[in-house]
């Protein structure tokens, strides 16, 4: 780790990785396996933070390897067009009602950039609106600060983003539908597209009521503009369906990324075909990828979508966190520890009342997270290092792994709650 912060900034590759948030020496892992990480110095872990998402089937699934290995022999990339990447389309546009046509890239960031791009290329107006507690990746013109109560306008929440990047994009709160018709009354004539999270799940697990998100959807279409669903995260994890399937919504647009590329760089961002027919080289709105839609990683997606697709993994994922969660639940009754889950997803929320919007995270609630972490490591459980990170079931989670799981975190929990 010293060693590789001489020549890694920080010593990671993406900044969650260092730990920061919850202290200690990030573990450097050298293996996956069903649900469990090794790591160089011959530790295991239970793995609940699954790469961030994609590994809905665990680590080194044996499909997936074996069919990985075969195309890697075939060839890495070739830059041209494949059968791979039109039956991981055409599977995708089959089961996702609001997709008629699919374009691959290489990363969640890629995707919803690109969405952005061709919805303000098809409605020809510049305005974007995000919600304070989304995430959609570290494009210049989404990396902007949300302001206390009304909507804010383009302030840049990282150094080295202009203002005139972000002048474009408006923020809201989550979960407010008297600001959304405020907002809309005010500038809806301007705005190109909507964002929003399928279940906003980057900063807790902010599950929106589906009246805020039919509310959205309407206000979006009433006024012209295009609505984004970024299901990076919920896409194919939470049913084949994602939030889609969930809230009964139709979007214009949807991005994709973790699950559907099976653990290998993928993204994708697909919706309306007279959208998407707006891209090169059909139409005006430019947008490419040297490695998009890369043999090896349409391979992994496919393989891991057609496990998906036979419908049973998704009722048992649902099925064994939901028990999971109810067991953390109970034994965490009377203390002020809420477990919310959705599907395979769970958030650990250390305040009394779960929150629906972001500025109602309470940051004592994430410290108390943040300083049990190093004490779940220790006894072999790894979950996301930071408290406002959400955690994932994965299909080799046995219901044996998630009951030792669920008495060693509600043991951590009740002695570090009962220190204070
Ligand atoms: N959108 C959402 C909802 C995400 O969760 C993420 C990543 N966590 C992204 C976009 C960006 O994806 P990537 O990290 O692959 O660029």
């Amino acid at each position: 780790m010293q060693a590789s912060k001489a020549v890694i900034p920080g010593g990671v590759n993406s900044p969650v990785r260092a730990f920061k948030s919850v202290g200690g020496t990030p573990r450097a892992m050298m293996r996956g396996q069903g649900a469990w990480l090794y790591d160089i110095d011959g530790n295991r872990y239970l793995d609940f933070c699954g790469s961030w998402g994609p590994l809905i089937l665990g680590h080194t699934d044996a499909d997936v390897v074996s069919a990985v290995t075969e195309q890697i022999r075939r060839g890495m990339t070739f830059g041209t067009v494949t059968e791979l990447e039109f039956n991981l389309a055409d599977l995708i546009v089959s089961h996702v009602d609001a997709v008629e046509k699919i374009r691959f890239v290489s990363s969640g960031t890629e995707a919803v950039m690109s969405a952005i791009r061709v919805a303000r290329g098809f409605t020809g107006r510049d305005l974007i609106l995000k919600f304070d507690g989304c995430y959609h990746g570290h494009a210049d013109h989404l990396l902007v600060k949300a302001g206390s109560g009304s909507a804010t306008f383009g302030q840049p929440s990282s150094a080295g983003v202009p203002r005139a990047f972000t002048g474009q994009t408006a923020v809201l709160p989550l979960d407010d539908e008297e600001l959304l018709e405020e907002f809309f009354q005010q500038n809806g004539d301007k705005l190109a597209a909507v964002i929003i999270e399928g279940v906003p799940a980057n900063n807790g697990l902010l599950i929106q009521r589906p009246e805020f998100m039919i509310r959205l959807q309407k206000l979006t279409r009433e006024c012209g503009a295009l609505l984004i669903l970024d299901e990076v995260i919920t896409g194919f994890r939470l049913g084949l369906q994602g939030a889609t399937g969930h809230y009964q919504l139709k979007p214009d647009l949807i991005t994709f990324g973790k699950v559907i590329g099976g653990g290998m760089p993928v993204g994708a961002f697909g919706g309306r075909a007279d959208v998407m027919e707006k891209l090169s080289p059909l139409g005006p709105v430019y947008q490419a990828g040297t490695l998009s839609g890369n043999p090896v990683a349409m391979t992994a997606g496919l393989t891991t979508l057609r496990k998906l697709t036979d419908g049973q993994i998704y009722d048992q994922l649902k099925s064994k966190t939901a028990a999971f969660v109810d067991d953390l639940q109970k034994q965490l009754t009377g203390l002020p520890v809420q477990v919310v889950s959705i599907a395979s997803i769970f958030w650990i929320c250390f305040q009394p009342n779960l929150p629906r919007a972001a500025d109602r995270i309470e940051s004592s609630g994430i410290e108390k997270f943040n300083r049990i972490h190093g004490h779940l490591l220790d006894q072999g459980l790894y979950l996301p290092p930071s408290g406002y990170e959400v955690c994932f079931v994965s299909a080799a989670h046995t219901e044996e792994m998630l009951n030792d799981a669920a008495d060693k975190i509600t043991r951590t929990i009740h002695r570090s709650l009962g220190d204070q």
